[in-house]
């Protein structure tokens, strides 16, 4: 119960005070709201605790909430408590935990060199974050959010982001930031996470005429993913495309399929297909060459060609005429 005490003395603010004279501090830690944990959470990793607690005792705690979620799967997670859930999980893999804190730290270390403040005043957090990046300054306080992703920063593009963040414009360190957000390594660490939708619900949009892209998926993801890929967003295109098959959207994670093949006389397999295609790029991410980004690498073309009937489905492809399907 060691950890729970140091969370109790460290956190004055936190639901957990009022029930500090309880025994068994597990019991509360499992009733607490997902937006609690969090917060909890965010407390307990933060740079001040990193430079005071050793790893495993962090590991523990991390392993504590964690079952304490698990617990709470049992009647369904809702949206905010699977990604806290999902959140534990990477940091609960130890080189993550490591890399995540000393991002921590080395931020709150350089905004306080730059901006003159104490490290007291600097609050920096990293998480699943809905954007990319978000900076206040007040006279007396300092506060950065950062999406989980960005711990992929070396540590030149930190300092590079601090000196942005002190310019008069904001337009420097959004346009670093982007370009790091949408790096391969960034692409890999955010597919530890489900992305939150703002939209509303894409099922009405994945269900078509003749085909359902929810049920194509989970096939797709158990033949040719071993069920290890995350659901992204599905939709029907609204129009019919006449220039592509479908699309795979990185940033909102959004799979879009043309409506065109949403019809009884496009083989289901070639269907199929188109999904497994743009679910490669998502599985297979982006890579840039001479800044150039290239998404049909070598390495994606081979596995394309590993989809069963390949060879009959893109003979198929070729006599489609996608300026014709109006
Ligand atoms: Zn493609």
């Amino acid at each position: 119960m060691g950890i729970f005490r140091d969370l109790f003395s460290h956190s004055n603010k936190t639901p957990l005070e009022t029930k500090k004279s309880q025994p068994d501090s597990v019991i509360c830690f499992r009733r607490m709201s997902a937006t609690a944990l969090t917060k909890l959470l965010h407390e307990a990793l933060s740079a001040t605790a990193a430079a005071e607690k050793s790893l495993p005792a962090m590991q523990e705690l991390l392993k504590e909430a964690e079952n304490a979620l698990k617990e709470r799967s049992k009647r369904g997670l809702k949206p905010i408590e699977l990604r806290l859930l999902e959140w534990i999980r990477f940091l609960s893999r130890p080189d993550n935990l490591a890399v995540h804190l000393m991002t921590l730290a080395e931020l709150a270390k350089i905004l306080s060199r730059k901006f003159k403040t104490p490290q007291e005043a600097i609050q920096v957090t990293i998480y699943p974050t809905r954007g990319i990046y978000n900076f206040t300054r007040k006279p007396d306080r300092i506060t950065l959010e950062l999406h989980e992703s960005l711990i992929c920063m070396s540590s030149d593009e930190r300092t590079a982001f601090v000196n942005a963040l002190s310019r008069r414009s904001n337009a420097p360190s959004s346009k670093l930031m982007r370009t790091i957000f949408y790096s391969t390594d960034a692409q890999k660490i955010r597919s530890n996470f489900t992305e939150v939708h703002s939209q509303h619900d894409s099922s009405s949009n994945a269900r078509g005429a003749t085909y359902d892209l929810e049920q194509l998926f989970h096939e797709v993801n158990e033949n040719q993913f071993q069920n290890q890929l995350e659901k992204p967003a599905l939709k029907w295109s609204s129009r019919k495309s006449k220039t592509r098959y479908g699309s795979y959207n990185f940033r909102t994670d959004t799979l879009i399929i043309n409506k065109a093949l949403d019809n009884p006389k496009v083989p289901r397999s070639v269907v199929l297909f188109i999904l497994y295609h743009e679910l490669l790029h998502k599985a297979l991410g982006f890579k840039t060459k001479n800044g150039i980004v290239r998404s049909h690498t070598a390495e994606f073309r081979r596995a394309e060609k590993a989809f069963p009937h390949y060879e009959t489905i893109q003979s198929y492809l070729s006599n489609f005429q996608l300026h014709n399907t109006d």
